[in-house]
C-alpha cells in the first residue's frame, strides 16, 4: 500500500549532531466501531462477556460460512471520512490479507488494500492518506507461569473480540515530534469520540496506534527508512515510545549504524532495558497474499448513503456551545470552551447526565471543570484520562453549593479524585471534611482567632474590612480549610458587635 517514495538513509555517522536530523512519523490508528454487531456476522460485540460466548460459524472462521458485510460500519466509516475530509469512494473493496496466528482461525484477515472507503483528507495540520475497514483479531491471553502444559508458557483465544469492525486511519508522514503526534492524536480522539463511532478508550484497545518513525537530514525532503512501533494503548506511553524510538535511531546513526526496517515493541515499564525490542522484521505487502474477497459484494456507496452519513454527523462545535448556553444558562465564554473542546463538553454533559445528589448548578459545574480540575490536570489534558469520574465532579460541586463542603475542602478532596478516584462522600466522610456547621464549635474558634488576632480585630471594628483577612485565615488554619467563608465572616461581625 505504499506509494511513498523509496526510503533513504540519512547520512551515518558525520558530524552526529542530533540537531541536523528531524523525526518524520506517520500514524496507522485502529478505532473499534460502536455498531451493535461485529464486521461481518451478526453477533454482538463484546465487554468483559465470558469468553468464547459471542461467536457463530463467520467469526469463529469454520469452513463454509459466510461474510456479510456490516451496513453500520460502512455508515461510521463514511463518517468518519466526512469528518477527516476525505473522499468517499464510490466504489470500494475488500480483500484477505492471509497469514497465520492463533487469533487469526480463518488464516486472514478480512480488510480493504487497494481499494479503500475513504481517501485523502486532512485533520489540523496532518494529510490523511486513507481510511479502510476492517476486522479486528481474537484475543490471545498469555497466561504464563499460571498456566503451564507440558511444562512451556500456554496461551488460550477468546474469540468474544475476533471481526469487531475496525476502521483504520492512516496518516501520511507529517508529524515531527513525539509531542506533536500526542496532540494531534488527542484532537482525532475528540473528533471520533464527537462523531459517536467509537468509545475511543486507549486503555480498553477501542483506539489503538502504531507509529511509523524514521530521521532524515532537517531540510531534506527525502524518506529515511522507517521502522513501525506496534499497538501502543495509552497517550503517555505513545509519546514516550515515540521519543525512546527517536533516540535510538539518533544514537545508532551517531554511532555509523544503519536503521534497519522492522516493526518494534515499546515496553513503557521505568526500568525496561532496553525498552525498544524488534517483533519481527517488517513484512512487505506481498507477503500477505492479498486478493480481492470472493464472498464480497464491492461496496457501492450511493447518494442515499452520502446524506445519511453527512445527516449523521454529530453536532459541529460551534453548535454545541449554542446549545450548551442556552440548555443551561452557562456564560458564553463556559459554553464555547466546552463546546470547542469536545472532551470537556463530554465531561461536563456526562456529569449532569449522572444525575448525582444533591445537583449541581450547571455554571458551577462549568466553572469547577474548566478552573479548578483543569489547572491541576494541565491545560489541553482530558479529565477522562484521569481518575476523576463525571459523576464525581458532580456530586462534589453539588456539595460545595449545598454548603455540605467549603470550596477549601472541596479542593483537597478534588486532588484525591484526581489522583486516586473514589466517590466525594466517602473522602469527605473518611477525611473529617464536613462543613462545620456554624454551631458551637465554630463559634469558639472564631472567639480565639479574634483574641489572637486583638489589633486586627481592633481595625476592623474601626472600619477596615480588610483586616478582616488574617482573622479568617486563622480559622481556616484551624478549621483545615472545613468552614463555610462566608459564615466565618458572619460570625466574626458578630462577636465583633459590628
Ligand atoms: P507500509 O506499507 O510499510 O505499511 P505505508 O506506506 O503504508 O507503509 O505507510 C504506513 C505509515 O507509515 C503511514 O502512516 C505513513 O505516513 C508512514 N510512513 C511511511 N514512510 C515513512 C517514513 N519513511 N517515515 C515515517 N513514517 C512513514
Ligand atoms: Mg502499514
Ligand atoms: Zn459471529
Amino acid at each position: 500500500m505504499s506509494e511513498l517514495s523509496t526510503p533513504a538513509q540519512p547520512p551515518a555517522g558525520g558530524s552526529s549532531k542530533d540537531s541536523a536530523l528531524e523525526a518524520v512519523i506517520g500514524l496507522e490508528i485502529h478505532v473499534q466501531l460502536a455498531t451493535a454487531t461485529k464486521m461481518f456476522c451478526g453477533c454482538e460485540l463484546s465487554f468483559g462477556e465470558p469468553p468464547n460466548t459471542r461467536t457463530c460459524p463467520v467469526c469463529l472462521g469454520l469452513p463454509g460460512s459466510l461474510p456479510v458485510a456490516n451496513a453500520k460500519a460502512i455508515h461510521f466509516g463514511l463518517m468518519i471520512g466526512l469528518a477527516l475530509g476525505s473522499e468517499l469512494a464510490p466504489r470500494s473493496i475488500f480483500h484477505r490479507k492471509n497469514y497465520f496466528y492463533p487469533d487469526l482461525p480463518k488464516g486472514y484477515q478480512i480488510s480493504q488494500y487497494d481499494e479503500p472507503l475513504c481517501l485523502g483528507g486532512q485533520l489540523g495540520d496532518v494529510r490523511i492518506h486513507r481510511v479502510h475497514l476492517e476486522e479486528d483479531a481474537a484475543k490471545l491471553i498469555h497466561l504464563g507461569a499460571s498456566g503451564r502444559i507440558h511444562g512451556s508458557d500456554a496461551s488460550i483465544v477468546d474469540f468474544n473480540r475476533g471481526g469487531t469492525p475496525l476502521a483504520e486511519i492512516v496518516t501520511e508522514p507529517d508529524l515531527r515530534s513525539a509531542e506533536q503526534a500526542g496532540v494531534w492524536l488527542k484532537l482525532l480522539r475528540s473528533t471520533l469520540r464527537q462523531l459517536g463511532v467509537s468509545d475511543v478508550n486507549m486503555e480498553e484497545g477501542s483506539l489503538r496506534c502504531d507509529a511509523n518513525i524514521s530521521l532524515r537530514p532537517s531540510g531534506t525532503s527525502e524518506l529515511g527508512t522507517k521502522t513501525e512501533l506496534k499497538n501502543m494503548n495509552s497517550f503517555r506511553f505513545i509519546e514516550r515510545g515515540i521519543r525512546a524510538e527517536i533516540a535510538r535511531q539518533q544514537k545508532l546513526i551517531a554511532e555509523g549504524g544503519q536503521v534497519v526496517q522492522e516493526t518494534l515493541h515499546f515496553d513503557p515499564r521505568p526500568g525496561a532495558h532496553p525498552p525498544i525490542t524488534s517483533l519481527r522484521s517488517k513484512e512487505e505487502a506481498h507477503d500477505y497474499r492479498y486478493f480481492p474477497e470472493p464472498d464480497l459484494l464491492p461496496v457501492k456507496i450511493d447518494d442515499q448513503m452520502r446524506s445519511a452519513a453527512a445527516a449523521a454527523m454529530s453536532e459541529l462545535p460551534a453548535d454545541r456551545a449554542a446549545r450548551l448556553r442556552a440548555e443551561h444558562a452557562l456564560s458564553a465564554e463556559s459554553a464555547e470552551l466546552l463546546g470547542f473542546r469536545g472532551e470537556l463538553g463530554d465531561f461536563f454533559e456526562a456529569a449532569l447526565a449522572a444525575g448525582s445528589e444533591p445537583p449541581p448548578p450547571p455554571q458551577a459545574l462549568a466553572n469547577w471543570l474548566t478552573g479548578e480540575v483543569l489547572a491541576r490536570l494541565g491545560d489541553g489534558q482530558d479529565p477522562a484520562e484521569s481518575q476523576l469520574s463525571p459523576p464525581a465532579l458532580a456530586t462534589l460541586v453539588g456539595m460545595v453549593a449545598a454548603k455540605q463542603v467549603s470550596v477549601g475542602a472541596a479542593r483537597q478532596v478534588l486532588e484525591r479524585l484526581i489522583a486516586e478516584g473514589g466517590e466525594p462522600q466517602a473522602i469527605v466522610a473518611a477525611e473529617g471534611l464536613a462543613a462545620m456547621d456554624g454551631g458551637d464549635e465554630l463559634a469558639g474558634i472564631v472567639a480565639a482567632a479574634l483574641a489572637a488576632n486583638a489589633d486586627a480585630a481592633t481595625r476592623v471594628r474601626e472600619g477596615n474590612a480588610k483586616a478582616i483577612g488574617p482573622i479568617v485565615g486563622a480559622v481556616m488554619r484551624e478549621t483545615k480549610g472545613r468552614a463555610d467563608g462566608t459564615e466565618v465572616s458572619r460570625l466574626i461581625h458578630e462577636q465583633l458587635g459590628i
